[in-house]
């Protein structure tokens, strides 16, 4: 039986169990509000022709959905990906909506998608979906409407795409506000392509400060496994291994390499951009992907796809502390199991928080057209990634031995028994938020 029999892992019902879990620790909500805050704000399902570079005609579906707008424009990736769906989107725009709110930036929760495989597709039949995706969503995205970015196979080239498509569309104003994670020549901001990866460094680093782990209170000489070395965990690799970790096991999607004394980042970039895969580096013992995630290590780093880290596994992890770079890379029930354990487990709202930190630095850049250098990008990006640690550390130290402690009672009826951690915590901040703005606002009419 696979684990997808015993486990659901349906996206919507997941992000409702950690929805509903995170709630019991949010002081007051009104009942209509949290319906209102499960559900999108609005979503858009379009269906457009193609012309193939073979002269035939295709149809293909796009999704845009925001889920919520109180703190400002939508802000969230689009994808392109055969498999992707509609539940998919909305419960990674649900995401985008804590995680922006987590990260005070002033922007709400939005995803996007079209239905194809860029592998089987040519540039410029790339370009014709981008443009007409664009043209289809028309005023349903802006610089202070909905923002989209690059997510998986989509990158800077797909976004100058659709500044280029929309601009056209919308001429005689600044648009370069309408997408970030643009080209740098074109109104990117530098440290974006290497914010998420960085993010998850300082997200770590701070984290350790804390001194939850006695003998682990910074990166220097931490055991380090990270599960895909792609965008994300090959930049975070090389920002660990320059702060003194030990990287001892990578992989990607064709399985991953383990050595003991450690591995050098760059090194495992050039053997990948020759051989296409980290497998096969020399000197190193290969293991799988699933073998990866159970190997002895401090720190455990997934960044590849999500419901890695399921039922089955979260027995098996021996890490100290998980940090999630991927989305949504934990079920709620390895959530539980990896509680009772005593392993902790920084949330990818916090964690990988780090891109749309540096797209709203983008939006921000372009507004006022200037372009940071990117020492200042760092900066900027370090102080926030520390300020989100301490404030969830904080509130969660409340809820473990504070002031907040909910009696025994509470905590029975409200979470069966779950004790406080650190996504429940963090979700429940930016839940918060946005409820409080909601009212703050005033509910309309
Ligand atoms: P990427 O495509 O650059 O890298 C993904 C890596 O995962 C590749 O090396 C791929 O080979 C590997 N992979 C694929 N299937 C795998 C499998 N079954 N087991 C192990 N590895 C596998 O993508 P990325 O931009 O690095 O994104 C990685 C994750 O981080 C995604 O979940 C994404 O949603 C999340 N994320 C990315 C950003 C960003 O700014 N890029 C921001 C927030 C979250």
């Amino acid at each position: 039986m696979s684990i997808k029999e015993v486990e659901n892992f349906d996206p919507i019902a997941i992000s409702e169990q950690q929805f509903d879990h995170a709630v019991c620790y949010v002081k007051e909500l009104k009942t209509g509000l949290v319906e209102f805050l499960k559900k999108p704000k609005r979503i858009n399902i379009v269906n457009f022709p193609i012309e193939m570079d073979d002269g035939s005609v295709r149809s293909f579906q796009g999704y845009r959905v925001i889920h919520n707008r109180v703190f400002g424009p939508g802000k969230g990736g689009i994808r392109y990906h055969p498999d992707i769906t509609i539940e998919e989107v909305i419960a990674l725009a649900k995401l985008m909506t804590w995680k922006c709110a987590l990260v005070n930036i002033p922007f709400g929760g939005a995803k996007g998608g079209v239905v194809c495989n860029t592998k089987e597709l040519t540039e410029s039949e790339l370009r014709r979906i981008t443009r007409r995706f664009t043209a289809e969503l028309a005023d349903n995205i802006g610089p202070h409407i909905d923002i989209p970015a690059p997510d998986m196979y989509t990158n800077e080239q797909t976004m100058a795409w659709i500044f280029d498509t929309y601009d056209i569309l919308h001429p005689g104003k600044n648009n370069l506000p309408v997408v970030t994670g643009k080209p740098i020549e074109m109104g990117g901001s530098y440290g974006r392509h290497e914010a998420t990866g960085n993010g998850v460094y300082f997200v770590t680093e701070r984290f350790l400060s804390k001194a939850l782990i006695a003998e682990q209170q910074t990166v220097a000489g931490a055991t380090i496994v990270i599960q895909g070395f792609g965008n994300v965990g090959a930049i975070a690799a090389q920002a660990f291994f320059r702060n003194g970790a030990k990287i001892i096991a990578v992989s990607d999607s064709q399985g991953g390499v383990y050595r003991a004394e450690g591995l050098d980042p760059d090194e495992l970039l050039a053997f990948k951009n020759e051989h296409g895969t980290v497998v096969g580096m020399p000197n190193t013992m290969t293991v799988t992907n699933e073998e990866i995630l159970e190997l002895e290590c401090d720190i455990l780093i997934p960044a590849a796809l999500s419901h890695q880290i399921h039922a089955e596994n979260a027995y098996k992890i021996k890490a100290k502390v998980i940090v999630e770079a991927a989305n949504d890379p934990t079920t709620p029930a390895a959530d539980k199991i990896l509680g009772e354990r005593g392993i902790y487990l920084l949330p990818d709202i916090m964690a990988n928080a780090g891109g749309v930190t540096v797209s709203y630095f983008e939006w921000v850049q372009n507004q006022a057209n200037q372009q940071w250098d990117v020492d200042e990008v760092n900066a900027r990006l370090q102080k926030r990634m520390y300020m989100v640690v301490d404030e969830v550390f904080n509130h969660w130290q409340g809820f473990v031995v504070g002031e907040n402690k909910p009696t025994d009672d509470e905590v029975i009826k409200n979470s069966n028994g779950w004790k406080p951690d650190f996504r429940s915590i963090a979700l429940s901040i930016a839940i918060e938020r946005v409820a409080k703005a909601t009212l703050m606002r005033g509910i309309w009419p």
